[in-house]
């Protein structure tokens, strides 16, 4: 059968491998910004006042008050105070919570940004917006958010503590993974997302072996912008559902979820998704089981396996199932309430779900 399919291509700068200190006002030249303001989570306070020397006059102030999720309170607070300095950009430094809080900005006031991503998440590749009130996370897209310059430093993340490099890269992972199997998938995004697994899963074992190393870093970043195109290019599936429910109404930390689901929800889909498993396979160096792989590799690694060790309680299964369930999504297989409830189950003990027998 002849291939069909829609590719829509974001309009996107990205500078990768550079000191983004040295490059800041360059990037700023290009996209014609006199006045910025710098966004960071508070335990980036220090990296957010190196760029903000490295601005110099551009710089209005910095916010560091990024935090999870995007409270929709604090996002209305940094809109206000943006709007009143009148700043004509904003550089967001940081993980996605940063990035996050950067498109709340760009999507009230139009304001363009830059990011610079120093966690493996890949919103600065998307054009998803979050936000969340009342115990609810709401996401919608909309290219007003997607940033209009990337730049990767890898030595900006030499900092980040192996446990979180392992689980913000498996949010990664799992980007690609979903997208393998999307509804509006397409073979670039399919090109994008097995290298962006491969490149993830060499690189976070060898972050783990030595977190200093630059080679290490610079490939994970590489398959963090492989992965993060690919959710920003397709339509995510059942695990981001999931992860989504467990985020928004739960708090459940964003990466760890993702590293503890994906998984269970992979193994779940794998019996309908050949093609997806073959470039899973490939990418994981010849598996004939990806889920099972991408398991073994999390607890290799020392991350989390269980919902239960990320704070949540037995009793909030059902109602996250039937939130999952009552929500409209895409998925390869579909999913009744009780499987639902089943693949939470698993998640929420961290069981081996992958006897031995059926090992490789
Ligand atoms: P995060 O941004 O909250 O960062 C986690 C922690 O790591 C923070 O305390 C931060 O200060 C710290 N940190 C970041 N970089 C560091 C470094 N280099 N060294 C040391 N510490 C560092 O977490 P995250 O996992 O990057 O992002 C999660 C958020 O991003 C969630 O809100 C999620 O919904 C959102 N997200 C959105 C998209 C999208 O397309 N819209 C995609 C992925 C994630």
């Amino acid at each position: 059968m002849t291939q069909q399919f829609t590719y829509q291509a974001l309009p996107m700068r990205v500078r990768f491998g550079v000191r983004a200190f040295d490059v800041i006002t360059e990037e700023l030249e290009h996209l014609g910004l006199k006045k910025v303001v710098v966004l960071c989570s508070p335990g980036r306070k220090e990296l957010g006042q190196l760029l903000a020397d490295a601005l110099g006059a551009s710089h209005l102030t910095t916010i560091p008050k990024a935090v999870m999720h995007v409270p929709q309170e604090l996002a209305e607070d940094v809109i206000a105070e943006v709007e009143n300095l009148g700043a004509d950009g904003c550089v967001s430094i940081g993980g996605g919570s940063a990035i996050g809080l950067g498109k709340a900005v760009a999507l009230e006031l139009g304001l363009p940004t830059i990011a610079i991503p120093t966690t493996y998440a890949g919103s600065e590749m998307t054009t998803v917006w979050g936000s969340t009130a009342a115990g609810k996370k709401q996401t919608g897209r909309n290219e007003k958010v997607l940033p209009k310059s990337v730049i990767y430093d890898p030595s900006l993340s030499t900092g980040l503590p192996v446990d979180t490099s392992v689980t913000s890269g498996f949010n990664a992972i799992a980007h690609a993974v979903e997208a393998l199997y999307a509804p509006d998938r397409s073979p670039i995004v399919s090109l994008m997302a097995e290298e962006g697994v491969r490149a993830l899963t060499t690189a976070l074992p060898a972050i783990s072996a030595n977190p200093e190393s630059l080679q290490a870093r610079s490939d994970a970043l590489y398959g963090a912008w492989l992965c993060g195109a690919c959710l920003g290019s397709t339509t995510m599936s059942l695990h981001h559902k999931i992860c989504h429910a467990l985020g928004g109404t739960l708090n459940l930390p964003h990466a760890e979820t993702h590293t503890v689901m994906l998984p269970h929800v992979l193994a779940f889909n794998q019996p309908v998704i050949p093609t997806a498993v073959g470039a899973l396979s490939r990418a994981l160096g010849g598996t004939k089981n990806p889920a099972k792989r991408l398991w073994e590799l999390a607890t290799k690694l020392g991350a989390p396996v269980s919902l239960a060790s990320l704070g949540m309680s037995y009793a909030d299964i059902p109602r996250i199932a039937r939130q999952v369930h009552e929500e409209s999504y895409g998925n390869p297989r579909e999913a009744s309430l009780d499987d639902i409830t089943r693949i939470l189950f698993t998640a929420w003990t961290g069981e081996d779900i992958f006897p031995r027998s059926n090992m490789r």
